[in-house]
């Protein structure tokens, strides 16, 4: 019986292991041909001015909708992309589509916003990210001043002296650069006042809930007040209710992001909603 029974639990085990390697395997495969097929989307979630209550800004987040797989959320394929380094080519497309988003909705006469877009360690070592980059901004004919850089703090932990020099270079074109998901790696503060960053952004994780976890306000609280001191803009992510903007509001938070304010939406829907009603 103990035999059957260890058997058996082998069996679920592979079983298990094959489904997760099969599903990997599948991604790896769609992915190839995501690009060529138009199977990417842009969304864009909107961020609020704590203070005026306008919305300033939108980050960019892709979205993925493969004819076998469904939609595929991006925390699950962009680590696979940047393991076969398609992140290279995806990452080219949304910088490229942003910029053209952007200046569409410029040439309409809605009232200017900066978009933030994601770049992956991936892309920062790619040596011809930064004059990629300047081209594809370039050509969109979109001012680098309305673009924002988003790389997590665990790409600038990688190797501090190469991300300095990179973020130094990236920002000589005119974009401006924010450090994500701040808070969730361990960046020594020392470095962090030798990156030449525009803003943090708070990870949702210190700030969803943070009217019922005491540690987590300290910890906000701590890193607004340093950010103050570097001369750097905060943004909190996940801001997902009202409490949480009223404490935001009273520890001098600038920017906030969320469900709270609203969802990430694709193209048409953010421009009715967000843009439209302003340009009245
Ligand atoms: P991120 O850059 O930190 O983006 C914020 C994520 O939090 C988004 O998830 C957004 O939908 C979600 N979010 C926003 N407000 C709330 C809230 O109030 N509550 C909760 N629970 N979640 C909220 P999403 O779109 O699934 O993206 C996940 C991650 O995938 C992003 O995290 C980013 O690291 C990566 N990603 C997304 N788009 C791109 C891209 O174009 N390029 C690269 N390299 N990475 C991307
Ligand atoms: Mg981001
Ligand atoms: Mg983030
Ligand atoms: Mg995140």
């Amino acid at each position: 019986y103990v035999k059957e029974r260890e058997k058996n639990g082998f069996q679920l085990f592979t079983k298990e292991m094959n489904r997760d390697i099969y599903r990997k395997m599948m991604i790896e495969k769609e992915l190839r041909t995501a690009l060529e097929l138009g199977e990417f989307e842009l969304h864009y979630q909107p961020l609020m001015d704590i203070h005026t209550k306008k919305i300033c800004g939108m980050e960019a987040l892709i979205r993925w909708n493969n004819k076998n797989l469904g939609p595929v959320s991006p925390t699950e394929f962009i680590p696979i992309a940047e393991e076969t380094g398609m992140i290279i080519r995806i990452g080219e497309w949304v910088l490229r589509t942003a910029c053209e988003q952007n200046i569409r909705w410029q040439k309409t006469k809605y009232p200017p916003l900066k978009v933030g877009i994601n770049i992956s360690i991936r892309q920062l070592l790619d040596k011809n990210f930064v004059r990629k980059a300047a081209a594809i901004i370039k050509d969109s004919g979109l001012s680098p001043a309305y673009i924002d850089l988003e790389i997590t703090e665990s790409i600038a932990m990688y190797d501090p002296t190469l991300m300095i020099d990179k973020l130094k270079e990236i920002k000589a074109i005119g974009v401006s650069v924010s450090m994500d998901d701040f808070g969730t790696g361990y960046s020594s503060l020392s470095y962090l006042k030798k990156y030449p960053l525009d803003t943090l952004k708070i990870d949702r994780s210190f700030v969803s809930g943070i009217t019922f976890h005491e540690d987590n306000k300290a910890i906000v609280n701590s890193i607004i007040s340093m950010a103050k001191h570097l001369g750097i803009h905060v943004t909190a992510e996940g801001v997902e209710d009202e409490e949480e903007i009223r404490f935001l509001e009273q520890s001098q938070c600038d920017t906030i992001q969320g469900y709270a304010i609203s969802r990430p939406l694709c193209g048409k829907e953010f421009e009715r909603k967000f843009l439209m009603e302003r340009a009245e």
